[in-house]
């Protein structure tokens, strides 16, 4: 984390651009080196310490794809129905030993091994069964409906390579090569809190001039999704004395200080000065709309530890872009992911929006499938970056390039959903 910090952007002066900010998150936060073995069932979201083999081939042996009757293809009549006798019946599970004569069949299931001799599997739908014998059809290809040893993975291949962010198809194929635990790196420690006079704890008792906390509730669902430890740290007061000392308390503990509010240029906006007496701002200003101003730079604890911060707006759409375009992928780093920026889907604009050049600007849209398959993209009526049911009542977010100035009706332009942004 040492050389995060940088100082071109940090306070007056140009907006970084979003890609600047990402090229720094890669270049310059390394992974956590710490490493752990997981059993299977443990680990979900979490990320491949190191590359891990396949003990086995998978599938181990060759075996029928579908229930039907095993034959030899040079048994067969090239173009005439062939009758074969029906020798054996082979279920999944057994039958390792059956051996095919020929001009015969061996009925076999899905999963069943193929015996030794048959090459080819006709399925059960299209064939007739006359007392012992089966009539096969012609034209079935060489091959056709068997699965080979090892067609899916080889023994020795790598099934799951460094870097890999575990997820239920991972587990399936560690499991399925016979793997009961896996190399991860260990869990990233994420503290969170929010700032504000004005914050309460949904529940407590609210003030004529006070709001209920959004900001850690959305925070503590988005870092679910990657597997962190949350420590949440509450609510913390308009102070700067306040914030530096939680922002380095924080720091001796955590990979990653994650705070919302009291970032811009108010006068109770305190974080850019807390943060000054504890540790060093990479950038303050980024190109990005919601969410202009969002800080990150470094913290230092008392016992020299260094943990990676960002402090996100207070305005909770704010909160959910900003985690979404900067968080994650400062996540996915510090982690150790491999993980590639979501991929935008092409839709088309159902509005004008006129935007200023210099910054990436995230709109929320509902999706509406047109006649011709397309997607339109409809704008929700309330743009604040306060309003939480512009989140709630949509689809995902347009994202609108740094250098557009203006969006008309049939524009094609990237759609990011929810899910996309947040997986
Ligand atoms: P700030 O970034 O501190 O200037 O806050 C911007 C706006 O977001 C203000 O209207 C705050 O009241 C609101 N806000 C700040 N923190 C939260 C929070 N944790 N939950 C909901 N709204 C918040
Ligand atoms: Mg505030």
């Amino acid at each position: 984390m040492a050389q995060l910090t940088d100082d071109c952007f940090a306070f007056s002066g140009p907006l970084m651009p979003l890609d600047e900010a990402e090229r720094l998150i890669r270049e310059r936060v390394s992974p956590v080196a710490e490493t752990e073995t997981v059993p299977l069932i443990e680990a979900r979201d979490r990320v491949m310490a190191a590359d891990v083999r396949a003990p086995v081939s998978l599938p181990p042996f060759d075996n029928s794809a579908v229930d039907g009757y095993a034959v030899r293809h040079a048994d067969l009549t090239p173009d005439a129905e062939t009758a074969l006798t029906v020798t054996e019946r082979v279920l999944a599970g057994h039958g390792s030993a059956v051996t095919l004569a020929s001009g015969a069949a061996v009925r076999i299931f899905t999963g069943a091994p193929m015996p030794a001799g048959a090459d080819t599997v006709f399925m059960q739908e299209d064939v007739r069964v006359d007392g012992a014998r089966v009539v096969v059809p012609p034209g079935l290809k060489p091959g056709a409906n068997r699965r080979l040893a090892g067609e899916d993975i080889a023994a020795g291949d790598v099934a799951l390579s460094a870097g890999t962010l575990l997820g239920a198809q991972h587990i399936a194929l560690a499991a399925a090569v016979g793997l009961t635990s896996l190399p991860v790196r260990r869990r990233l420690r994420v503290a969170i809190f929010s700032t504000g006079d004005e914050v309460v704890e949904p529940g407590a008792a609210r003030g004529p001039s006070a709001i209920f906390d959004a900001n850690r509730y959305l925070l503590r669902e988005m870092l679910a999704r990657f597997g962190c430890t949350v420590s949440d740290l509450g609510i913390l007061r308009d102070d700067p004395a306040v914030l530096a000392a939680a922002l380095r308390e924080a720091a001796a503990r955590h990979d990653l200080v994650l705070t919302s509010g009291g970032v811009s240029t108010g006068e109770a906006d305190h974080m850019r000065d807390a943060l000054a007496g504890v540790g060093a701002l990479t950038f303050w200003r980024l190109g990005i709309k919601p969410g202009r101003p969002v800080a990150m730079g470094v913290i230092q604890s008392a016992g020299g530890q260094q943990a990676a911060f960002v402090g996100l707006p207070g305005n909770p759409v704010a909160a959910f872009v900003t985690f979404a375009r900067v968080v994650r992928p400062l996540l996915l780093q510090l982690a150790g992911a491999q993980s590639p920026a979501p991929e935008p889907m092409s839709v088309v604009a159902a509005f004008s929006y006129r935007k200023k050049k210099g910054r990436r600007e995230y709109v929320r849209v509902s999706l509406r499938r047109r006649a011709d398959g397309d997607h339109d993209a409809i704008k929700h009526p309330q743009d604040g970056a306060g309003i939480i049911t512009s989140l709630t009542q949509t689809d995902g977010l347009l994202e609108l390039p740094d250098d557009m100035t203006e969006l008309k009706p049939g524009m094609r332009v990237g759609f990011l959903s929810y899910a996309a942004l947040l997986g």
